[in-house]
């Protein structure tokens, strides 16, 4: 499995760069930003699994950017530990009203920010090892087994990875750069093709469920959801 990837969002340099270092040194991989829209920007081109977002930014507030990537379908799920220098239990309540995770008060020690981060992708990732039912196809991670109508089906570990992908995000395009990112571990646009090699076995092994996956020019792929 790749490393997550942790996007830190925080306006000012040096508590960015503690934040960013100490991420980087427990073994995540890192994007940073220092205001609101790039983050927005980030969350949606590269999907990170989490976003460690400060509550005042220049542009837009924390708060503000919690509010759009929960009203966005690609980034709805997407955790967020909240960064405040406001300690009162009523700013508490708001970042957790508005859909953060967690909530750390500045000063923090890097060693807790780490600890909170790995907890909470620990959640999402015990949510993420739930079978995913979409129509006629299922898909066990636990058990690595995927069905089709009902009968096993055989994959690689990277068919698996790749199809358990687009079935988590049913009904959204994934691009290629996204695809290679999150089931290859890297972005590399000469190798988009790779993408395309893959998708094209998986719907032969797919068989009758080939049409499930589909082709959006230009762009990725997507998992329709069945009506
Ligand atoms: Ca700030």
């Amino acid at each position: 499995m790749t490393a997550p990837t942790i996007l830190v969002v925080e306006d000012e340099e040096d508590i960015r760069d503690i934040v960013a270092f100490n991420l980087r040194q427990a073994g995540f991989r890192v994007l940073e930003t220092g205001d609101g829209r790039g983050a927005l920007h980030l969350a949606r081109s590269r999907q990170p699994d989490l976003v460690v977002l400060d509550l005042l930014l220049p542009d837009l507030d924390g708060r503000e950017v919690c509010r759009r990537l929960r009203e966005d379908q690609a980034t709805r799920h997407l955790p967020v530990l909240m960064l405040t220098a406001l300690a009162s239990e009523g700013d508490r309540v708001v970042g957790f009203e508005l859909g953060a995770d967690d909530y750390l008060t500045k000063p923090f020690s890097p060693r807790e920010l780490v600890l909170r981060v790995r907890a909470i992708l620990r959640r999402t990732r015990q949510a993420h090892s739930e079978p995913v039912v979409v129509g006629e196809l299922s898909i066990d991670p636990e058990r690595h087994r995927v069905e089709v109508a009902g009968q096993e089906v055989a994959l690689t570990a990277t068919e698996f990875r790749l199809l358990h992908h687009l079935a988590a995000h049913a009904g959204r395009v994934q691009s290629r750069e996204v695809l290679l990112e999150r089931v290859w571990g890297y972005s590399y646009q000469g190798y988009a093709r790779t993408v395309d090699t893959h998708v094209r076995r998986l719907r032969k092994k797919l068989g009758p469920l080939a049409g499930y996956i589909e082709t959006v020019r230009g762009v990725g792929y997507r998992l329709r959801e069945p009506a």
